[in-house]
C-alpha cells in the first residue's frame, strides 16, 4: 500500500511515512496510489457491528505493513474508549428523511477528536517502534488545538506546542488546551491574531535547521491518517440507514474540506453515496467554486461558526487531483495560479466530475441563528452553529425521494454557548464528564508575536 503526491514530484511513501510526513515535500498532499475496495457484501456485513470493528475493517486495507492486525485493533479500541457515548458516533432522527450524525462525543466535543484520538496513538506506536521522537507544532483557532493536546497528552515520544491567538478563542476552547497537566503538552497564547499564529508555525517549518534539530511534525487536517479515520463514520451511518442497498446523501459543514473529502474516499471504496453536500458559512469560496467554476480566494469574514472561517480549503486539492484524472502537472499549474494570481478556473471536464459527487450551498449568519431556533422548536435538539449551517443547506437542497439525508453534527453546542444563547435564549450545559472544566487549574504561556521567542520556548521546554 503506497501513497503518491497530488503534485507528482515527491517520493512515493508507505502508510507510516505518509502519516509522519503530513505535507508532501513538493507541497502536494498524499493520496492512496490505489483506493482499496469493499464489495457490497462486505459493506452490508458492517451493519450492527460495534464502531471499533467497522473502523478496523475500513482502515486495515490502507495501512499495509505499518501495523499488524492485532496492533491496529488495540489502538482503535483505546482511541474510542475516551468517547462519552456507547455508539461513539450515534445517529439521531430529526424527521423520517433527515438524521443527525453526532460526531461530538469525544473528549473535546468536536469531530476533530474522532481522527485525533486515533492518530495520537498511531504516531506513538510508530515512533516507539522506530526509537524516534517528534515535536508537533500547530496553530489553532480552537478545535484542532484542543483535540491535538488531548490526543497527545502524556505520550512519551511526542512533545506538542499549540499556538493560539490570545483572547480570541472561546473560554471552553482555551480551558481544554490549558487544563491538561502533562508536561509534554504546551498551550501558547500569542499576542496577535490567528494569522500571526499560523505565520509563526510556517516560519518554524521553513527554518530547516530548527526543523531537523527538534524533529518538527504536523497533524493538521491535510494529514492522510486524519482523513482516513473520518471515512469510517460514513460507513456506519449508511449501513444503519439501509446501505449499501439504498444510497445516502451526506451534508457536511465544510472549512478545510477534510471531513467531506473523507466521504468521497468512502464513496470511492464502494459505498453508494448519492451526493456529498458542501455546506459553507459566509466564507463561501467552495460554494462559489462549485457554482461558477471560479476558485478564488477572498477576505475571511469572522462568523459564529469560526471553525469554518477559511480562505483556502487545503484538502480541496485532493478532490481536484481526482477530478483532473490524477494529472499532477495540471494540479501544479492550478496551485501556482492560486499562489500567484489568487485563484483559477476549474477546467470544464473536471468541474463536471466534481458535480457528480458534490453539490453545495451557503448559510448567512442570520440564517444560521434562525436554523438553530427552528431545529430546537421542531425537534427539541440543540445544535452548534456549524451543524446549523449544514441543516440550513440540507433544507434548501432536499434529497430525491427515498434517499435519506445525514447531516453531520460537528461540535457539541456547549462549545459555542454564546451563539446558541443568542438564537434560543438558552445556554447549553457541558456534558457531566467535563462539568468541572471551569474549576480545573490552567497552565499557559503568553509569548510575543516573535519567531525567535517561540523557537526559544520550544527548545527550552521539549523533552529529550
Ligand atoms: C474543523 C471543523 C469544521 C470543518 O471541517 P473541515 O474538515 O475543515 O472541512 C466544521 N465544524 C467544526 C465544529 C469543526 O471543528
Amino acid at each position: 500500500m503506497h501513497y503518491i503526491s497530488t503534485r507528482g514530484e515527491a517520493p512515493r511513501l508507505d502508510f507510516e511515512e505518509t502519516m509522519l510526513a503530513g505535507l508532501a515535500r513538493d507541497g502536494g498532499l498524499y493520496v492512496p496510489e490505489k483506493v482499496p475496495q469493499l464489495t457490497a457484501g462486505e459493506i452490508a456485513a458492517l451493519a450492527g457491528l460495534p464502531y471499533e470493528e467497522v473502523a478496523f475493517r475500513v482502515i486495515r486495507p490502507f495501512v499495509g505493513e505499518s501495523f499488524t492486525g492485532s496492533a491496529l485493533e488495540r489502538l482503535i479500541d483505546a482511541a474510542y474508549a475516551s468517547f462519552g457515548h456507547k455508539a461513539r458516533v450515534p445517529l439521531v432522527e430529526l424527521d423520517p428523511a433527515t438524521f443527525l450524525m453526532e460526531l461530538h462525543h469525544g473528549p473535546t466535543l468536536a469531530f476533530k477528536d474522532v481522527a485525533m484520538q486515533l492518530i495520537g496513538r498511531l504516531f506513538d506506536a510508530v515512533l516507539t517502534r522506530r526509537g524516534e521522537r517528534v515535536t508537533i507544532v500547530g496553530a489553532t483557532s480552537g478545535d484542532t488545538g484542543s483535540a491535538a493536546i488531548e490526543a497527545f497528552r502524556g505520550l512519551p515520544s511526542v512533545d506538542v506546542f499549540i499556538l493560539f491567538p490570545e483572547g480570541r478563542v472561546s473560554e471552553v476552547q482555551r480551558r481544554q488546551m490549558t487544563t491538561p497537566a502533562e508536561d509534554n503538552v504546551h498551550a501558547i497564547a500569542i499576542r496577535g491574531d490567528f494569522d500571526d499564529a499560523q505565520a509563526l508555525v510556517k516560519g518554524l517549518f521553513n527554518d530547516h535547521a530548527f526543523r531537523d534539530e527538534v524533529g518538527l511534525a504536523g497533524v493538521n487536517s491535510i494529514n492522510w491518517a486524519r482523513v482516513l479515520a473520518q471515512t469510517v463514520y460514513y460507513f456506519t451511518a449508511a449501513v444503519a440507514l439501509g446501505g449499501p442497498h439504498r444510497p445516502v446523501r451526506f451534508v457536511v459543514p465544510t472549512g478545510n474540506f477534510g471531513d467531506i473529502y473523507a466521504g468521497s474516499v468512502a464513496r470511492a471504496m464502494g459505498l453508494p453515496v448519492e451526493r456529498l453536500v458542501i455546506a459553507t458559512n459566509q466564507n463561501d469560496i467552495l460554494h462559489r467554486a462549485l457554482t461558477t467554476g471560479e476558485y478564488r480566494r477572498g477576505e475571511v469574514r469572522p462568523s459564529i461558526s469560526p471553525s469554518m472561517d477559511i480562505q483556502v480549503s487545503s484538502n480541496f486539492e485532493r478532490a481536484l487531483f481526482e477530478a483532473l484524472d490524477r494529472d499532477a502537472a495540471a494540479v501544479r499549474e492550478l496551485m501556482a495560479a492560486l499562489t500567484e494570481e489568487g485563484g483559477f478556473t476549474i477546467p470544464a471536464p473536471a468541474l463536471a466530475r466534481l458535480r457528480e459527487i458534490y453539490i453545495s450551498g451557503a448559510a448567512s449568519e442570520e440564517e444560521t441563528r434562525a436554523t438553530i431556533a427552528r431545529i430546537h422548536a421542531e425537534t427539541g435538539e440543540i445544535v452548534c452553529p456549524h451543524t446549523a449551517v449544514g441543516l440550513k443547506v440540507a433544507a434548501d437542497l432536499p434529497a430525491p425521494e427515498g434517499v435519506p439525508t445525514v447531516a453531520l453534527a460537528t461540535a457539541h453546542p456547549a462549545k459555542f454557548p454564546d451563539a446558541v444563547e443568542q438564537a434560543i435564549g438558552l445556554r447549553p450545559a457541558l456534558p457531566p464528564r467535563m462539568a468541572d472544566l471551569f474549576e480545573r487549574p490552567e497552565r499557559m504561556h503568553v509569548i510575543d508575536n516573535d519567531l525567535a521567542a517561540v523557537r526559544d520556548f520550544i527548545r527550552r521546554n521539549r523533552r529529550g
